[in-house]
């Protein structure tokens, strides 16, 4: 349920609803907008009796919120979220562009692709530093090295950093490093991390599971939002189908749908849902068409020597391709 305060209740009426909340037994999450604020109840199994609330001074009304998310939720806060770091706004109308190679291999090899993104105008560069592989054979990422790496990146180039934490010890440092945490597919239902998640101060690039739903992966972004950050990105990225002519099949009714439910923002990595570079750029145009906030493409110097993903990373001249393409829509 929300109990939405009128337009001049004081900070002092708000925290007054949030204890009569608190001594029924549940817990009251303020949601501040630009016309009222608005108090969230979680914690309820049932119906929540509102008729002490509606009584209190400053309350407006009360609204049931009838989805399992409530954080999340368009129903409990109607306004986009818009995640600000610097001065890149992700869900602020612009599209963000999230680029670079799927691994961080070297120092020189992260350079490299951080200056070709970076002149091209991507905002944020990508890459990983602990790698969740399907086999244990393959490359596994630097660890911190890398992240020590992709640090240099970020003050050589002035790029932000989204990088994957993909387990709750990890995660420790590569909020020291990054300024996204990512976390991948695998993990979207990773609870301990989630929550860990949801401590930290930085935002969180959440990716859907391969075989999630939309309610699913809004009820992981709802882990991280109840434990205090709000600050969550979505993102597409290709759930598995029967098709076998791409990785994955990429839902771009996800983007409307997730619009509609929610008020995060979400963007769509259209290189794991394709596996393939030819289908990046027509995969993009598609994300875009249907609402997408921003991109995450894989790209790299020397595709086929990449240590992970080649088949699916750009060559610079593709990515420079797709960035003329949407140049009027990034900032
Ligand atoms: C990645 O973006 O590096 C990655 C591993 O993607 P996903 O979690 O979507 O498979
Ligand atoms: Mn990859």
């Amino acid at each position: 349920m929300l109990v939405v305060m009128k337009n001049d209740a004081t900070e002092a009426q708000v925290q007054a609803v949030i204890r009569e909340i608190e001594s029924m037994g549940l817990r009251g999450v303020p949601m501040p907008g630009a016309q009222r604020t608005a108090v969230c109840i979680l914690g309820n199994k049932g119906p929540v009796d509102d008729s002490r609330l509606l009584v209190m001074d400053g309350v407006k009304d009360t609204i049931r919120v009838t989805k399992p998310y409530k954080l999340v939720s368009r129903e409990t806060q109607p306004q986009p979220t818009v995640v600000t770091i610097g001065d890149i706004n992700i869900g602020g109308g612009k599209l963000v562009m999230m680029a670079g190679p799927c691994a961080v291999e070297s120092e020189e090899q992260a350079l490299t692709i951080a200056h070709i993104v970076k002149e091209r105008g991507a905002q944020v560069f990508r890459g990983g530093a602990f790698k969740p592989r399907t086999s244990p054979y393959s490359f596994q990422g630097l660890g911190e090295e890398g992240l020590k790496i992709l640090d240099k990146v970020r003050q050589e180039t002035g790029l932000l950093i989204v990088t994957e934490a993909t387990d709750h010890t990890n995660i420790e440092v590569v909020e020291q490093y990054a300024d996204i945490i990512q976390i991948g597919a695998r993990n979207m239902q990773n609870y301990s991390l989630l929550r860990r998640a949801g401590q930290t101060s930085k935002p969180v690039l959440l990716k859907r599971g391969f075989a999630a739903t939309i309610e699913e992966l809004l009820m992981s972004a709802e882990y991280i939002i109840s434990e205090g950050n709000n600050q969550v990105i979505l993102c597409e990225r290709g759930i598995r189908t029967f098709t076998d002519n791409t990785r994955n099949t990429l839902d771009l009714s996800a983007i409307p749908s997730i619009k509609e439910a929610s008020h995060l923002p979400i963007i769509v990595d259209p290189s794991h849902a394709a596996g393939r570079r030819d289908f990046v750029i027509p995969l993009s145009r598609g994300a875009i068409a249907v609402g997408a906030d921003g991109l995450l493409v894989e790209v790299h110097h020397d595709p086929p020597h990449a240590l992970s993903d080649g088949m699916q990373s750009l060559y610079p001249e593709q990515f420079a391709e797709l960035m003329e393409e949407i140049k009027g829509l990034v900032p």
